[in-house]
Formats: C-alpha cells, sequence, structure tokens
C-alpha cells in the first residue's frame, strides 16, 4: 500500500506573519498520511523549525525550485546542498509555471531533477499538458516526452524514491479541476511509464483541489495524494484536504 502526501505549494505567496499564523492555525490531528509545505525559499528555515515545533510525524517541507548546479557564479540560484541546510526534504522540479514563465526546459527540468536525486532530496516532478495540447489528443504525448527527458538523463533507477505530480496545465488556478477519472487515466499511464518502479512511487494530482473536491480525486485507485495551490494558502483549508487522504 502506497502512503498518500498531500503537499502545500504557496508559490510566491506569504510573509513571515503569514508563515508564523499559518502554522499557529494548522492542526493536523487525525491525518494518517505524509504532509509537506513548500513556502518560498526565505520561509523554508522558518517554517522547518514551526513544523518540528508542532511535533506531527511524517510531515515535511520541501523547495519550489533549485538549481541544477552545484555551486559557482550563477547570481540568484539556490543548490540543493543549501536546500539541505535549510532542512528541505523535497524539491519541485518542473513546474508548469517554471516551464511556461521561465522557459525550463524537459532537458533542464531533467537535470534539476537528477541533481536533486543525487543529493539525497526527494523530487517532485511535476508534468502536465496545456489545454491547447488536450483538445489537440497529445496529452498523454506530452507527458511521455516529460517523463522520458527525465529518464533519458537519469536512467536506472531514477523513478524509485521520486514523487510525481500530475498537474495538468489548464486546471491550475482555474477552479477548473479535472474530473477524478480523467485524472486517474493519465495517473494509471504514468505508473505503466514508470516501469518497475512504478507500483511504490507516490503520484499525486494538482489543478484547483480543494476540500470539496479532494475525497473524490483520492478514492482514484492510481491517485496517491495532491499538490495544493491556491487552497493550501488557508491552514484549516489545507488541513480538510490533508484529512481526504
Ligand atoms: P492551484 O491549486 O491553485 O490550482 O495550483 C495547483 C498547483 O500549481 C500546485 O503546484
Amino acid at each position: 500500500m502506497r502512503k498518500t502526501l498531500v503537499a502545500a505549494n504557496w508559490k510566491m505567496n506569504g510573509s513571515r506573519e503569514f508563515a508564523e499564523a499559518f502554522f499557529k492555525a494548522l492542526d493536523l490531528q487525525g491525518v494518517s498520511g505524509d504532509v509537506a509545505i513548500f513556502p518560498p525559499f526565505p520561509y523554508l528555515p522558518l517554517a522547518a523549525s514551526l513544523l518540528q515545533n508542532a511535533g506531527y510525524e511524517r510531515t515535511f517541507v520541501g523547495a519550489q525550485n533549485v538549481s541544477q548546479q552545484a555551486e559557482g557564479a550563477l547570481t540568484g540560484e539556490v543548490s540543493v546542498s543549501m536546500l539541505k541546510d535549510c532542512g528541505a526534504h523535497y524539491v519541485i522540479v518542473g513546474h508548469s509555471e517554471r516551464r511556461s514563465f521561465y522557459a525550463e526546459s524537459n532537458t533542464l527540468v531533467a537535470q534539476k531533477f537528477l541533481a536533486v536525486k543525487e543529493s539525497g532530496l526527494v523530487p517532485v516532478l511535476c508534468v502536465g499538458e496545456t489545454l491547447e495540447e488536450r483538445e489537440a489528443s497529445k496529452t498523454l504525448d506530452v507527458i511521455a516526452a516529460q517523463l522520458d527527458a527525465v529518464f533519458a538523463l537519469a536512467g536506472g533507477d531514477c523513478w524509485s524514491g521520486a514523487v510525481i505530480a500530475y498537474e495538468p496545465v489548464w486546471a491550475i488556478g482555474t477552479g477548473k479541476t479535472a474530473t477524478p477519472e480523467q485524472a486517474q487515466k493519465v495517473h494509471e499511464f504514468i505508473r505503466a511509464r514508470l516501469g518497475a518502479a512504478g507500483p511504490q512511487v507516490q503520484i499525486l494530482y494538482g489543478g484547483s483541489v480543494k476540500s470539496a473536491n479532494a475525497a473524490s480525486l483520492f478514492e482514484q485507485p492510481d491517485i496517491d495524494g495532491a499538490l495544493v495551490g491556491g487552497a493550501s494558502l488557508d491552514a484549516r483549508e489545507f488541513a480538510e484536504i490533508c484529512r481526504a487522504a
């Protein structure tokens, strides 16, 4: 049986005050799966310490992005070892906002995935199609290419110990969630594509997840949790989603 994981991606939202209030309000009683919070870089150490003080088991912090390079003259970049120093356990790579607004290619995402994997942190690889690609029936081709680029670089056993998040771009921040059946179809495809590691890998759904739709998504056999954006900025709403997993 795979464990569930519900993750909060705050994106570029929040402040010190927000983080303090969020962790004060976060009540994870009754949550049985893993929980992770992805604040912006500057609040990682604070989030890690507030979460530790809360004393819940199986709760983690993660980063929303990372450099593919280990160190050097790379102004504005943050390395995996720095994230480790800050208490991160997970690192998101290939979020669609990075792919579209910062032109991150499948190859760059693969390099970031490999850097995270080699550091011993856990990559959360985001994949997903745009509305145009879905309407052109290219969903599975797009996702296959996103996965295959990582496998081509990281190879062998790259999927074991990794997390995948299926985030259809048209469902992110739009209020339009994929139906549980639409999401399940893609999750099943992803799992099959992961080969021998597939049955163990947590595959999360992301895109307008809220407490009202979480349970029906989590009922699907290949949906192991969620990567939550907007709804994760409300500690009570986020905890409700965690309880549904
Ligand atoms: P929303 O939950 O706001 O749609 O965002 C999803 C997402 O991009 C999580 O990474």
